[in-house]
């Protein structure tokens, strides 16, 4: 049974209804808003990396491999698609060289880190001797030997049986899959560098090789993607099985190509599907999904066997743990400090080769503003505990709460019935807009860069 929230104030009965698809950050990755995060705060993550960590707090290492075969029409990460071999070693020694800085200092603690994320760009555009010298200096470093999940991102083009076999070998636990879409000439007009022959081999040889988890991801609302193809979508990925798919609804960020082509033609309007119509995609795949044993398990994702599939970092990381972010552009997290490396490649190494970290701009949320990242990013997984916060923050999150809590629950997405607040699947469809009616005055639809 529903409680009523304490201390309502008057709310519209619906949410202000946003259709189609206009430029701008829709997913809501971290908080504040990395618009707050400034270079003057560098300070504060000088001192925390100084500091003994927070007993019992986890460890993990995300290291950001910036290099693509081709840039998605999409995409709005830093990526590199012209980097020669050379380039790509001085990126390799870079980074550990800023893993190696990091390990002496007293942040580390004495801790080992419990997970490990390749993401990109490309991780798997690295040949395997570039893993090998890469991984081999990670564990030498800061061993993994406690890691319980190593994920690693791939573009199904650069995979072979002999990378795959290396992969596994390294300790790669979870191979996350960027397929997106199956339908060739889709992939074509979005830019994207594989061809869906290649997922089906990749695919294959991954399952061969024995990874005790493989992702799928798609995006829903790609340019030109209709109704029929998403529905063929949804049934190529169910025929292959795989033990988790995560789905993303299309945004289109400033620094797209995308966007870029607008602005010249003048347009507002993506030439994407409207949100109404990505919801309701995702909602056929969950329900698809479901209907074959799969479990939705957060705003994103459906697993096959929910006792068996977890996902590592992204819980750690939604519930406070520290994160050494490594390479150009990352982000990452520790002893309180948010911070974020320099976001071109030149000067990341340039500062590394100096004896330097480089990290480019940071801020230390408050212990309120702490609050809302975990729980807005916990809400995202369809259900939180009340005393799981109340314990953490010294708080009383209904009354911190009352008024966004109310709201969504008049708007019918959002229930609390004895220790949990749960989102129902229509929120979970919209959730990432739902979000800011938790942020403070000063972050709503402040700018996500
Ligand atoms: S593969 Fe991923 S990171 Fe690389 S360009 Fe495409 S979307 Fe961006």
């Amino acid at each position: 049974m529903s409680t009523t929230i304490s201390n309502p104030t008057s709310q519209p009965s619906t949410p202000a209804i946003e259709k189609q698809t206009t430029v701008g950050n829709y997913f809501v990755s971290n908080y504040p808003p990395f618009s707050f995060w400034k270079g003057e705060y560098l300070g504060q993550f000088t001192e925390a990396i100084e500091k003994a960590p927070k007993s019992g707090n986890p460890l993990g290492i995300y290291l950001h491999i910036p290099f693509c075969r081709k840039r998605c029409h999409f995409c709005y990460f830093r990526v590199y698609t012209d980097k020669d071999s050379a380039a790509i070693r001085s990126y390799i020694d870079a980074a550990l060289d800023e893993l190696r800085i990091y390990a002496a200092k007293p942040c580390i603690g004495g801790r080992k880190p419990k997970f490990v994320y390749f993401g990109g760009g490309t991780p798997s555009y690295l040949s395997v001797d570039q893993l090998r010298l890469l991984t081999d200096g990670m564990k030498a470093l800061l061993p993994w030997d406690e890691a319980e999940e190593v994920t690693f991102e791939c573009e199904p083009g650069t995979l072979t049986d002999h990378k795959l076999k290396a992969l596994r070998e390294i300790g790669v636990t979870r191979l996350s899959l960027g397929v997106e879409n199956f339908n060739d000439h889709i992939l074509e007009v979005n830019g994207r560098a594989h061809l869906s022959k290649e997922i089906a081999r990749a695919y294959a040889y991954a399952r061969e090789v024995g990874f005790p988890q493989i992702n799928i991801d798609l995006i829903a609302g790609m340019v030109e993607e209709t109704e029929s193809n998403w529905r063929e979508n949804v049934r190529k990925t169910i025929e292959m099985s795989p033990d988790s798919v995560t789905i993303y609804q299309m945004e289109i960020p400033y620094n797209t190509t995308i966007y870029q082509q607008m602005k010249a033609e003048g347009k507002l309007v993506a030439p994407v599907a409207d949100w109404e119509t990505k919801r309701q995609w995702v909602a056929y795949a969950f329900s698809e999904l479901e209907k074959c044993g799969y479990t939705v398990s957060s705003a994103y994702t459906a697993v096959k066997d929910k006792k068996k599939t977890q996902f590592i970092y992204r819980d750690r990381l939604w519930a406070g743990a520290d994160l050494l972010s490594l390479g150009v552009a990352s982000f990452g997290h520790v002893n309180g400090v948010h911070y974020q490396n320099h976001h071109d490649f030149d000067p990341y190494i340039a500062k590394l080769r100096q004896g330097e970290l480089p990290a480019h701009r940071a801020l230390t949320p408050t212990s309120d503003e702490r609050l809302i990242r975990e729980f807005v990013l916990q809400l995202k997984l369809g259900s939180v505990s009340i005393s799981y916060f109340n314990e953490k923050f010294s708080t009383n999150l209904l009354s911190r709460f009352a008024v966004p809590l109310q709201t969504l629950e008049n708007w019918g997405f959002l229930t609390v019935s004895g220790d949990v607040i749960s989102i129902n699947r229509d929120g979970l469809l919209q959730i990432d807009r739902l979000l800011h009616e938790f942020f403070l005055h000063e972050h709503k639809n402040a700018r996500y860069a």
